[in-house]
């Protein structure tokens, strides 16, 4: 039995395939398809939808681990990596920071493969950056056929956010950026002042969260600074313990995330304290601040699993659609776990969620073992009224109707799926109700 991060999705596949290598895949592709079952590739089972359910085959690339090539101009302006499909964006983001190198936008995210980010769109809060899936070159795939294909540059606006439609990913080539310090600083804020633009416009990462019955929002933001101008004893002190080491003020995030941590326990136990520990945990944020590499002073590793639904809303309709969300949940519904709002730049990715509008990312979570249905069921309600277009990745109920009246470019997108998978090999119900068939 095959179970996701959260638990929330559980499938039986007739057989879980690990190939070696890009013949093993093809082979598997190929005998699947003749034996008449479906072929799905899993990553790390990170994703909260049920895109990589199955009951044909799970094929398992996380064998195909690791950075195969790096380029770059001399310069490092324009430096390019191919980075195989299973592996773990954690472990690229450690790769490339040993060579000098970053994405782009860092990911807060550890567990999942390269391939599965991909096929989701996942992103990080850059208001004027993209998702991983913007920072593709190129990709390789083993497609419905069997066949091993360089993706054409015309293709590729399909393939770096596939849903795991068109193939299994073996190698991408992403364009990165010389490694730079990032400073963040974590502080409570009035929930008005984070949902002026005047917040994520003056910053180059920017996010909040909020308890939808709070006066205040925990925010986070954060600059990218000269590596000349970081003290090396604060470089230091980063390296060896980015989560807990503050400059300035007090004791770092895990003041906060121990607060938002005990409000989740507490609150299962006594629902009806929840609003006002809620209130509590929402003060008990400090102003901290810490500098260095970005994957490393972002990220913020969950205290408890939980279920997930996370929508992307035209950047200017993102305050009033928070402002009816966390109205809507403050009527009633508790969450457990604060709402995150983050931020995105349009993405040319055809079904992307944020294609071609700059996004504001609005997640919804419920801790693991409370029913998800009214809390994410009332949210994707107010935030699809908010033109909010789902996070593949993420708990939503949309239909082939859904996503045919929000993606302008899905016709050329089903096109090159007919190339890539014309038999269906890599169909399963999600995508069988997203896409049409
Ligand atoms: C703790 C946690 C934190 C997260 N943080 C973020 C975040 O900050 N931002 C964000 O956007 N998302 C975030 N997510 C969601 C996560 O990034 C996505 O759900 C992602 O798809 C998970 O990758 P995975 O390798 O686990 O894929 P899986 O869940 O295994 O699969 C997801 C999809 O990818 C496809 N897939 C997997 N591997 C391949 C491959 N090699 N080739 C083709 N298709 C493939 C599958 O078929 C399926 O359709 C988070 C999830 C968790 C649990």
């Amino acid at each position: 039995m095959w179970t996701n991060w959260s638990g929330g999705q559980r499938c039986r596949p007739v057989a879980t395939a690990r190939p070696l290598d890009e013949a093993g895949v093809a082979g598997v592709v190929r005998r699947a398809a003749e034996r008449g079952h479906t072929v799905r590739p899993v990553g790390s089972g990170h994703g909260f939808s049920d895109l990589a359910v199955t009951d044909g085959v799970h094929l398992d690339a996380s064998v195909f681990s690791g950075i195969t090539a790096v380029s770059s101009d001399g310069r490092g302006d324009r430096a390019t990596v191919r980075v195989r499909g299973g592996t773990t964006v954690g472990d690229l983001q450690e790769a490339l920071d040993e060579r000098g190198l970053a994405l782009r936008v860092p990911l807060d995210l550890r567990g999942p493969t390269v391939g599965g980010a991909l096929a989701v769109g996942a992103h990080g809060s850059a208001p004027r950056g993209g998702s991983l899936s913007e920072a593709v070159l190129g990709m390789r795939l083993v497609d419905g056929r069997g066949r091993v294909r360089d993706v054409a540059r015309a293709d590729l606006d399909a393939a770096r956010t596939s849903l795991g439609a068109l193939g299994v990913v073996l190698d991408v080539e992403l364009a990165v950026v010389p490694a730079a310090p990032v400073r963040v600083t974590r502080s409570s804020r009035p929930v008005e002042e984070v949902l002026d633009p005047d917040f994520w416009e003056g910053h180059d990462l920017a996010e909040a969260a909020f308890f939808p019955s709070a006066p205040t929002a925990l925010a986070r933001w954060a600059e990218y600074v000269d590596p000349a101008e970081v003290p090396a004893e604060e470089a230091d002190e980063e390296d060896d313990e980015p989560r807990e080491r503050t400059v300035g003020v007090t004791s770092a995030g895990a003041t906060g995330r121990t607060a938002l941590g005990g409000a989740v326990v507490v609150e299962r136990a006594l629902p009806r304290l929840a609003p006002s520990l809620n209130r509590v945990a929402s003060r008990l944020a400090r102003t901290v601040s810490a500098t260095g590499a970005g994957h490393r002073v972002l990220s913020d590793p969950p205290a408890v699993r939980y279920e997930q639904t996370e929508w992307a809303l035209p950047r200017e309709g993102l305050p009033d659609g928070v402002r009816a969300l966390l109205g809507a949940l403050a009527d009633g519904l508790e969450t457990g776990l604060p709402v995150r709002m983050r931020f995105g730049a349009a993405e040319s990715g055809w079904l992307h969620p944020a294609h071609e509008r700059e996004t504001g990312w609005v997640a919804v979570r419920v801790p693991r073992g409370t029913d998800p249905g009214p809390v994410l069921g009332r949210a994707a309600e107010v935030l699809r009224a908010h033109g909010g277009r789902p996070h593949w990745g993420t708990r939503h109920d949309s239909t082939a109707a859904d996503v045919a009246a929000a993606y302008p470019r899905l016709p050329d997108f089903l096109r090159v799926r007919d190339d890539y998978d014309p038999d269906r090999v890599f169909t399963n119900p999600a995508l069988a109700r997203l896409l049409g068939d």
